[in-house]
């Protein structure tokens, strides 16, 4: 389809094998300032405010694939239920290796039920081609929130938190080997760290035990240029993770 191209670094070599080992280096972001030293994203006294927020959460937790899926198309446990056409639950094969979190919705995954599908959507497929990587072929594709934030805003804190369990279930049901944050929503409600993007990539974080590296969102990509080449950068990286990651499950216990 021609998309490859897009990642190739002029007058580089794009092979992932052959691609720089050394952390990225830091650069801040423009327009998104680190706030200094991490703080937690989501406040526990806020869910206690959600009446029986423990018990969606554990009833969540104990779902399978269609109870989950059904779960979240009815869902009205946070404002966003109330502007959306359609809930987006996420994509692909449910034993992915590769797990990618985006933020939310937009408008045209609000319309079509499935994330990332907009610009957006086809530079993250570009993206995984580069990696010979595709939709739905051992990658999984899922969203913080799973309906469209109006006016494609940041989802709240309190929006994300409801969401939250959804995205949990996805993930301990999928046991992917790694999970790549796509942007800073991502990573800060992930990791519960308000850090920027810049400081986050390059280094192997933990989310509940499963590896996750951090990069640059696809449609802040669309905006800056100069980024493609570190999150391309960031792509490699993960790429020799996913090696150390697939060998180490290699022997059978
Ligand atoms: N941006 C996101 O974060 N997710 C989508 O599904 C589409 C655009
Ligand atoms: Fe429910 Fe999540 Fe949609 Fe909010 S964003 S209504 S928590 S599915």
């Amino acid at each position: 389809m021609g998309l490859t191209p897009v990642w190739r670094l002029r007058d580089s070599t794009p092979a992932a094998e052959e691609a720089p080992v050394a952390a990225p280096e830091v650069v801040p972001e423009s327009g998104i300032a680190s706030r200094g030293a991490p703080q937690p994203a989501l406040v526990t006294h806020h869910s206690s405010l959600i009446t029986g927020a423990g018990d969606r959460r554990s009833a969540i937790m104990r779902m399978e694939w269609p109870g989950l899926k059904e779960a979240v198309a009815s869902c009205i446990s946070c404002p966003l239920h109330a502007k959306r056409n359609q809930t987006v639950f996420g994509v692909g094969d449910e034993n992915a290796d590769w797990l990618f979190v985006g933020e939310g919705p937009g408008a045209d995954e609000d319309a079509q039920g499935e994330p990332f599908v907009g610009q957006a959507g086809k530079l993250l497929d570009s993206m995984l081609a580069a990696i010979k990587l595709q939709r739905g072929a051992n990658v999984y594709i899922a969203n913080v929130v799973k309906c469209r934030p109006p006016g494609n805003r940041n989802p709240e804190q309190s929006e994300a938190l409801a969401c939250e369990p959804y995205l949990n279930r996805q993930i301990d049901l999928i046991r992917p080997k790694l999970i790549v944050a796509l942007g800073k929503v991502a990573a800060a409600n992930l990791l519960a760290s308000d850090a920027s993007v810049a400081s986050m990539r390059g280094k192997v974080h933990d989310y509940r035990g499963t590896p996750l590296i951090v990069t640059y969102h696809p449609a802040y990509l669309l905006r800056s240029l100069p980024d493609k080449a570190k999150a391309w950068v960031d792509l490699c990286f993960a790429v020799r993770l996913m090696r150390d990651l697939q060998k180490g499950a290699a022997t059978p216990t």
